[in-house]
């Protein structure tokens, strides 16, 4: 068995991408998260892209255990903020990971926003860097609207307030989906996707 770190400290975010993994079925690989291996000191995620936080998650995973390391970088780019919150989309009240406040903030900044020009997408990099050094970087995106009140219980971070293009969806927000049907559709499954032939070599 070949063990994988997925680097990521974001519990919801973690099992989305076991799942993801998991369904791909791979077989010879194990995944293992930062609590399965000794602790070892995080970079800040100092990048200005998706990408260079991906890669400076993974880097520091795959060099303090000897693993090779999958990490995310995600966020959400609203057409009417210029692609922001983006990388900051993790601490865009000014705390980082409090889901309630980055959502209220970003719904008071929309408010005389028109539904026509409220469209934004949830962009993820992943990150794989193995043993060897050999780095790959893959992104996925995911188009949807923002809308004026938040609905849905599933998922975390902005998905109450995010109605997928995709008719699959059919006007629910990505916290109504199952977590299954965001997978198919999603930034970090569309990302993931990409990766899947390299960790299958690696099993
Ligand atoms: P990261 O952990 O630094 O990659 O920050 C990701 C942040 O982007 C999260 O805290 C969420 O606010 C947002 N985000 C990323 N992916 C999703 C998603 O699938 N649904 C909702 N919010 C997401």
């Amino acid at each position: 068995m070949t063990r994988v770190l997925l680097a990521s400290r974001n519990a919801k975010k973690l099992t989305e991408l076991r799942r993801v993994v998991a369904s791909a079925g791979l077989s010879g690989i194990e995944i293992v998260g930062l609590d399965d291996v000794p602790a070892y000191p995080e970079e800040p995620e100092t990048g200005a892209t998706f990408e260079e936080n991906a890669l400076i998650k993974a880097r520091s995973g795959a060099a303090a255990t000897g693993l090779a390391c999958v990490a995310d970088d995600s966020g959400l780019a609203v057409d009417a903020l210029n692609g922001m919150p983006g990388v900051l989309s993790a601490r865009w009240s000014g705390r980082h990971g409090d889901d309630q406040a980055n959502n209220d903030l970003l719904l008071g900044q929309l408010g005389d926003v028109p539904v026509d020009r409220r469209g934004a997408a949830f962009v993820s990099a992943c990150a794989l860097v193995l043993p060897s050094g050999a780095e790959t970087v893959v992104r996925g995106e995911w188009r949807g609207t923002i809308v004026s009140a938040p609905r849905g219980a599933s998922g975390f971070g902005y998905d109450p307030l995010f109605v997928p293009d995709d008719e699959a969806a059919g006007g629910r927000t990505s916290a109504e989906l199952e977590p299954a049907e965001k997978d198919a559709l999603s930034h970090r499954g569309k990302a993931l996707a990409q990766l899947l032939p390299a960790l299958r070599r690696l099993g």
